[in-house]
């Protein structure tokens, strides 16, 4: 049996290079980038004004105070997106607005609620507070420096990057591919939710969150109707969704049981398996195979033990194969509220509840069935074999929601 991270290696290690395609910006949230972006521009682009105001010379009001108004004439009047087309000359001001550019020869921007008109003398201003130099001015380039890097080739493009992006001028940006994702659902017990259940059937719940979180991998899923437990249902399954996919993930019929068809169905259909079996819990009956450019995941069918190894090996496979660097789950420190005991003989990733104030709780049964416990939980803990973590034991909570 595997241990998650060689398996895990192995996985990766079989993967191709992402094909590279180039999207707008608007459609990159959540895509790897392809290349690394420098800014080909300093942010801000040149010196402008915080506030609505009026441009000054820091020097010309030095001594401004309610008391001892400093008057001042205006120049000119600047609107954003406009130019001061002059110098300010010493004893002028410009009106300005936020954004603004600062004109040339003014040093600092007086807040509008820090001046009066003049209701005798139209053409001037009066200063009722100093300024020190630069005050109220937003420096071109203390943002962003020309050729700084914006993002890194892997990222996984978040909306601030994309709006940092944006304000540097980039339209479009090279993204990995995402991969097409069939998703197949064996058991001949299963009934679509909305049927009508006969003895013994019950409902089919591995698609929607497996679709999910494909499509949270930045994959495209393919839904495909249920399969039966026979040989030729299973066969012609997997056939078209192989031809169809990418990749196929399947749920159910991996373990060792009679009714378990899918190994040695895609072996007989030309897919050779690398492996199966990962000492984890729950999902210990993993399939991953190969079928000339296409990769079949097999997961077991019981509903968390599908979901959590989704998330331990495909989650990661499916974003290293669209050109990410990070593929681990987002993770954290936390402190357990509630001692977690895993008395197995594998590693145990139990499901938990990370509560506002960050304590981290058992979020219930840990059976493999369970699906309450796992709509409860927002992260897993990694409980090693034959292990007890009291409460108040600092654990890596690894996060999916
Ligand atoms: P299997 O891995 O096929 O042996 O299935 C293990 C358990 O999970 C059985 O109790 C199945 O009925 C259940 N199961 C399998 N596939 C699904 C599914 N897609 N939705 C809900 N339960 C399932
Ligand atoms: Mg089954």
């Amino acid at each position: 049996m595997l241990e998650l991270e060689d398996a895990l290696k192995r996985i990766l290690a079989v993967l191709p290079g992402p094909r590279i395609e180039v999207i707008p910006l608007g459609a990159a949230a959540g895509r790897i980038l392809s290349d690394t972006i420098h800014s080909s521009v300093d942010l801000p682009l040149f010196d402008n004004s915080a506030m609505d105001g009026y441009a000054v010379r820091a020097t010309d009001v030095a001594t401004a105070n309610e008391n001892s108004a400093v008057r001042l004439r205006l120049e000119g009047r600047v609107e954003a997106g406009g130019w001061f087309p002059g110098e300010l000359t010493a004893g002028g001001c410009v009106r300005l607005f936020t954004g603004s550019p600062l004109p040339r020869g003014a040093d600092a921007v007086v807040m509008q609620e820090d001046t009066r008109s003049d209701a005798a003398k139209r053409g001037e201003i009066l200063v009722t507070a100093a300024a020190k130099p630069w005050e109220n001015v937003r420096l071109k380039g203390e943002d962003v420096k020309q050729g700084a890097k914006l993002a890194e080739k892997g990222d996984r493009l978040t909306v601030s990057q994309m709006s940092l992006l944006a304000a540097a001028g980039v339209p479009r940006i090279g993204a990995g591919c995402r991969p097409v994702i069939g998703v197949v659902a064996t058991g001949s017990e299963l009934r679509e939710p909305g049927q009508s259940l006969a003895p013994g059937q019950i409902y089919e719940s591995n698609r929607i969150g497996l679709s999910a979180l494909i499509q949270g991998s930045g994959a495209i899923p393919r839904v495909y109707p249920l399969v039966a437990d026979s040989p030729s249902a299973v066969r012609e399954g997997l056939e078209i969704a192989l031809s169809q996919c990418d990749a196929v993930v399947t749920s159910g019929g991996v373990s060792v049981g009679e009714m378990d068809f899918i190994k040695t169905v895609f072996e007989e259909a030309g897919g050779q398996l690398q492996f199966w079996r990962v000492a984890i819990k729950p999902g210990r009956p993993f399939v991953f195979g190969r079928y000339r450019e296409k990769f079949l995941f097999g997961l077991p069918g019981n509903p968390v033990s599908a979901l959590v190894t989704f998330l331990l090996l495909v989650r990661p496979a499916l974003l290293r194969w669209q050109g990410a660097q990070d593929v681990r789950l987002p993770s954290h420190a936390g402190v357990l509220g509630t001692a977690l005991a895993n008395p197995g003989q594998r590693r145990h990733f139990m499901r938990v509840k990370v509560d506002r104030d960050g304590n981290v709780l058992s979020a219930g049964i840990q059976a493999s069935h369970v699906l309450s416990s796992l709509a409860t939980a927002n992260g897993l803990v990694d409980v090693p074999p034959d292990v007890t973590l009291p409460a108040g034991t600092t654990v890596n909570v690894m996060r999916w929601d």
